[in-house]
């Protein structure tokens, strides 16, 4: 194989691999990516490391080219001084059976090239995307400039300059392309949690007037009983009921409380399996103030047993998000229906319905658009946006059917959880 095909066939496999490693582990199994990140990371680059010395360009019997040093700075750029030190051991290993003086020039090339990066990588994920690329690009540079002088003396006639242009060319584009990629991938992805916590804090101040007034009534209600028990010739059954009333009442402002705080407290982001009706009898515990607030009467009928895969923080947030538009759509009061029902193909479906002011066409199109809302400064336009993300992410989709006028149904889909 000639010299560009090689290193085009070992970009296409890094860029591949390194792709399916995002938005598979980092992305889609950020729980399983967050418990082992350097072993996962060591593995991915061994791999791409053992796959460009096995593809390489035969220089001559004493040396290979190939584009083993981009997963060698990738890996030990993101990973850390310790995935470096083993990424080093493997290169050098791995380049052994092959023989020739180019096992040592490995050897030593690969050794500056570890120190370094061992001692950036500490400072490396703070970098600007732009301070990323020039280091990278720094690196292989001096990399490409290293192995020329090292191996200068073996290209004698002018046919290896161009040679060594080419390599030195397709390591240092092969390497910024890889860095850049993996940046744009990384930054949309905590962008879009960043938008979700956005999203939260919302709802969560939304609420919080509702909560509030909420639990302003049994404390109300029990003041006035324990008004009534300062009387000291009340009879001791009444005595009784009064206390019992006002015990039964606190508990209920209690729980209003803790409903909330739970919501509102910074979630750990870890994926389980949901119980669909108890997870949103819980949410509609906690939407009830708001709900309430509008006199809108909720009514649910939801399946029980079924059992969906996801975080149940996530997983309230978009099941109150969608209640709490459709909540807002009725500002004089109406009704909301919640059904759940298991269907033939694996998948669990909620229905949210209800008699609200509707969507025109344009506005359906419209919506999960960031920033799209029809509520002046009451409205935020990210609640959609996060709810479409959310079940995106759990392998669910989002179906909507609204008419002017007559009111809106959302209706979710999310795979059943298989055990
Ligand atoms: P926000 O609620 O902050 O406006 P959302 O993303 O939650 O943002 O909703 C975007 C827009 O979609 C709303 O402003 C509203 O116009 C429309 N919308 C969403 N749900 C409903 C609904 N159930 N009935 C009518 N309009 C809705
Ligand atoms: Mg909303």
């Amino acid at each position: 194989m000639d010299l560009l095909t090689v290193l085009v066939l070992n970009l296409i496999f890094i860029l591949l691999t390194t792709f399916a490693f995002q938005y598979i582990l980092v992305i889609r199994f950020t729980n399983l990516y967050m418990k082992f990140p350097k072993f996962l990371i060591s593995l991915l680059s061994t791999i791409q490391i053992l796959f460009c010395i096995s593809f390489p360009m035969t220089g001559n019997e004493n040396f290979i080219f190939d584009l083993r040093l981009i997963p060698v700075v990738v890996g030990g750029l993101y990973g850390g001084p310790i995935v470096s030190i083993i990424l080093f051991v493997v290169v050098v290993l791995a380049r052994i059976p092959i023989g020739g003086s180019g096992v040592w020039v490995n050897f030593f090339n690969m050794l500056t090239v570890t120190v370094f990066i061992s001692y950036i990588s500490i400072r490396f994920r703070a970098f600007s995307l732009t301070k990323k690329l020039y280091t990278v690009f720094g690196i292989a540079l001096c990399y490409s400039i290293l192995i020329f002088l090292m191996k200068g003396e073996i290209f004698k006639d002018p046919s290896n300059l161009s040679f060594m242009l080419i390599y030195g060319l397709t390591l240092t584009i092969g390497i910024l392309i890889v860095t850049y990629y993996i940046e744009i991938i990384r930054q949309n992805y905590f962008l879009q949690n960043a938008v979700i916590k956005t999203d939260k804090i919302e709802v969560v101040s939304h609420l919080a007037a509702s909560v509030s007034h909420e639990v302003r009534n049994p404390l109300t209600v029990t003041r006035g009983f324990l008004q009534m028990l300062k009387d000291p010739s009340i009879e001791e059954e009444k005595r009784l009921y009064y206390l019992n009333t006002a015990i039964d009442e606190l508990d209920r402002a209690e729980m209003i409380i803790k409903d909330y705080l739970t919501f509102a407290k910074p979630h750990s982001d870890i994926a389980s399996s949901i119980l669909v009706k108890e997870e949103i009898e819980k949410a509609l515990e906690l939407i009830l103030p708001y709900a309430n607030h509008f006199s809108v009467k909720i009514q649910r009928d939801l399946a029980t047993g079924l059992t969906i895969t996801g975080e149940v923080s996530k997983f309230h947030q978009c099941i109150l998000n969608i209640i709490k538009n459709g909540i807002e759509a009725m500002p004089n009061g109406g009704d909301l229906f919640i059904s759940t029902r298991e269907r033939e193909n694996g998948f669990a479906s909620i229905v949210i319905k209800d008699t609200g002011c509707g969507m025109s066409p344009a506005q359906i199109d419209k919506l999960g658009e960031p920033y799209f809302s029809t509520k002046a400064e009451k409205g935020t336009g990210l609640g959609m946006m996060v709810v479409y993300k959310i079940i995106h992410e759990m392998g669910g989709s989002v179906e909507v059917m609204s008419i002017p006028g007559e009111g809106t149904q959302f209706t979710i889909s999310l795979p059943l959880h298989h055990t």
